[in-house]
Parts: C-alpha cells; sequence; structure tokens
C-alpha cells in the first residue's frame, strides 16, 4: 500500500475546485458575489455557449491592489476577514478565499483590475494554476475577470456540463436573482453577444422587474405587504390573470438570499386555490425576513438551500401573505412605494 503523504497544492486545489465550482453558473455566481463585496454598483455578465467557452464579470468596485493581485488567487487568502471572530459579524457575501483559486484550478484565467491610487492597471493571467503573464496596463477603476477553457484539465467534469441552452439557462437564474436581490447596482448580461437584459441602479423593486420581465407579468403584479408574528414578508406576486406553465418566476429571499424551497412554491400556490388552471403557476417576487435564527442559510455556501426552526408555521405565514394580496381590494401596485 502507498504511504501516507501530502498531496501536491495543484491536486489539492484541483479536488476543493470541485466543491466551489460545480458548472458555469456557480463562477458567474462567485465572481459577482466578488464584485458586489468590492462595492461595484455597475456589473456586466458576459458569456458565450452557456459559459463553457466564456465567462467575462467586469465590474467597477474598488480593484485590487497591484501587489496583492497573485494572493488574491491563492487558496484560503481574503481581504474579508481577520479570524474567525469576524465570522460572527459578516458584512460580505464572500470570505472563505476559495473561489478565484478554485475558478483559476480548472479554467484558463485573466485578471484585469485597477484601483483608484493607481494610474494603471494590472493583467495577469493564470492557466493550471501557474501565472503566464502579467504586466500593467491601462484600465478603468474596477475588475474584469475572463474565464475561458472551464474544466480543461477535469474531464470527467467537462464531460458532465449540460447543453449550452441549460447552462445558459442556470446563468440567467443567478443573474436575475442577483439582479432582485441588488437593486442598487446595475446589472448588464450579454449571452453570445446580444444583451439579454439590462437593470436600472434603483431603490423600486418594480423598476427591476420590468426590466427582467414583459408587460404581461408587470400588468398582473399584485403587491405583497406582510407583517405578523415577527415575519416580515414584501414583494409582489401576480394576479389571475397571469400564469405560465412552469415555476420559473417564482423568487423567493430569506434575509435577502436567493433560496430554493418547493415547499414554499406549494404553498403560494395553495394560496390561489383552484383559481388557476391545472399545471398553471404564478409568478411573484418575494423577500421574507424572518429573526436569523430560526434559519439555516449555511447548509451549503454554494447551495440555494435552506433549513427552517419551524417549516409549518413559516410556510403558512408565506400563504396568508398571498391570500391577503390576492384577496386585497386594492390591486393597484404602488409604484412609488419603495420595498
Ligand atoms: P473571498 O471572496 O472569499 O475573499 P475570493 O477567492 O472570491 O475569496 O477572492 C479573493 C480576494 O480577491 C477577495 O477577498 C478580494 O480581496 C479580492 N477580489 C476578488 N474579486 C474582486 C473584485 N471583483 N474586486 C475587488 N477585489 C476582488
Ligand atoms: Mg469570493
Amino acid at each position: 500500500m502507498a504511504k501516507i503523504h501530502l498531496l501536491d497544492n495543484e491536486t489539492i486545489n484541483k479536488i476543493a475546485a470541485g466543491e466551489v465550482i460545480e458548472s458555469p453558473k456557480s463562477i458567474v455566481k462567485e465572481l459577482v458575489e466578488n464584485s458586489i463585496d468590492a462595492k461595484a454598483d455597475e456589473i456586466i455578465v458576459e458569456i458565450k455557449n452557456g459559459g463553457k467557452s466564456l465567462v467575462r464579470i467586469s465590474d467597477n468596485g474598488k480593484g485590487i491592489n497591484k501587489d496583492e493581485v497573485e494572493d488574491a488567487f491563492r487558496r484560503h487568502c481574503t481581504s474579508k476577514i481577520e479570524s474567525s471572530d469576524d465570522l460572527n459579524s459578516l458584512f460580505t457575501l464572500g470570505f472563505r478565499g476559495e473561489a478565484l483559486a478554485s475558478i483559476a484550478a480548472v479554467a484558463h484565467v485573466e485578471v484585469i483590475t485597477r484601483t483608484a491610487n493607481d494610474d494603471y492597471g494590472i493583467k495577469m493571467s493564470i492557466e493550471g494554476g501557474e501565472i503566464k503573464l502579467k504586466e500593467d496596463v491601462g484600465c478603468p477603476v474596477g475588475t474584469t475577470i475572463t474565464v475561458t477553457e472551464l474544466f480543461y484539465n477535469v474531464p470527467a467534469r467537462k464531460k458532465f456540463l449540460k447543453s449550452d441552452a441549460s447552462e445558459s439557462g442556470g446563468v440567467n437564474e443567478v443573474v436575475v436573482s442577483l439582479a432582485l436581490s441588488k437593486q442598487n447596482i446595475s446589472f448588464k448580461y450579454v449571452n453570445n453577444g446580444s444583451v439579454a437584459f439590462r437593470t436600472p441602479k434603483t431603490t423600486n423593486l418594480l423598476n427591476t422587474i420590468s426590466s427582467l420581465y414583459d408587460k404581461d407579468l408587470y400588468n398582473s403584479l399584485l403587491k405583497v405587504e406582510y407583517e405578523e408574528n415577527n415575519i416580515k414578508i414584501n414583494g409582489y406576486t401576480t394576479n389571475l390573470n397571469y400564469y405560465r406553465g412552469n415555476r420559473k418566476q417564482q423568487v423567493v429571499f430569506v434575509n435577502d438570499r436567493f433560496i430554493k424551497h418547493k415547499r414554499i412554491n406549494y404553498f403560494i400556490e395553495a394560496a390561489y386555490n383552484t383559481l388557476l388552471p391545472k399545471n398553471k403557476y404564478p409568478a411573484c417576487f418575494l423577500k421574507i425576513e424572518i429573526d436569523p435564527w430560526l434559519v439555516d442559510v449555511n447548509v451549503h455556501p454554494a447551495k440555494t438551500e435552506v433549513r427552517f426552526q419551524n417549516e409549518e408555521f413559516i410556510l403558512n405565514e408565506v400563504k396568508r401573505a398571498i391570500y391577503k394580496s390576492l384577496n386585497s381590494k386594492s390591486i393597484m401596485k404602488e409604484v412609488t412605494n419603495d420595498i
């Protein structure tokens, strides 16, 4: 039997990358979250072939210091926490210092970045975790990261990538959910060279919804405003004139985090009782705020699952919130009210 030995760095990074980077959508999520943490208010997401041949995220955030660019791609290197004490008061989406190292372990990566303190920026490219080029460049303040050749060195993973349409559907969902949760950031999403959508910087969720969805949906929105039993549920749900054959337009956030929870979808639909045709589903955009102690979001950093302490209670509150707006006399949405 082989002796116990420490794995080399390249192998360690490849294994770790498998945890964080499953597909183009996880790359997009990690990179956009970095842009948000860097205080960007304009983010451009560009993909080609479902992200398999290209993912590029550009932001106007604070940029990375020249002398820190290499560190940013090292595993467990982060600017976001100093010690485990900081975990109790996190203000950033990231903190593990794993994303850039993981992406660079399984793809070709190019970063162009500049901070406001510098007159010119830096361009660095990494292949297989190795730096291939590092040079000064002229560029605006902010960061652009380009990822190509995804899983070129992990054939098993590459084989499991889905069709372009399916992968780009996944990326689309990530960008839509980030755009809906961060209304103060303008997002532009470019798929295979054409602009799929562009959201404005706004304080009003309706503006974001109207830039992401069609008129039919927009014209059917009812305001959801519910606060009882220490739970707040705000957002919009559609009236009985609007329905779709799938649940893709049901977007739910818990404490500002996009989640997927089948039973929440069922309880939303239960509020409609039998008023929608069979196998047809409403659209809704719900922001649920509850005591953070009652929800465990940390099932896995890259996942959208959550566990609730008192699931039945929360599900019933969601149903009541939807029921209340379906039954409210005023079906007019309050366009001027921010939520
Ligand atoms: P984490 O986000 O957990 O800190 P990452 O590997 O995603 O780990 O990023 C490593 C570091 O690189 C970050 O802590 C941050 O300092 C820097 N960084 C990454 N992306 C950006 C960006 N778009 N703008 C500014 N700094 C960035
Ligand atoms: Mg990160």
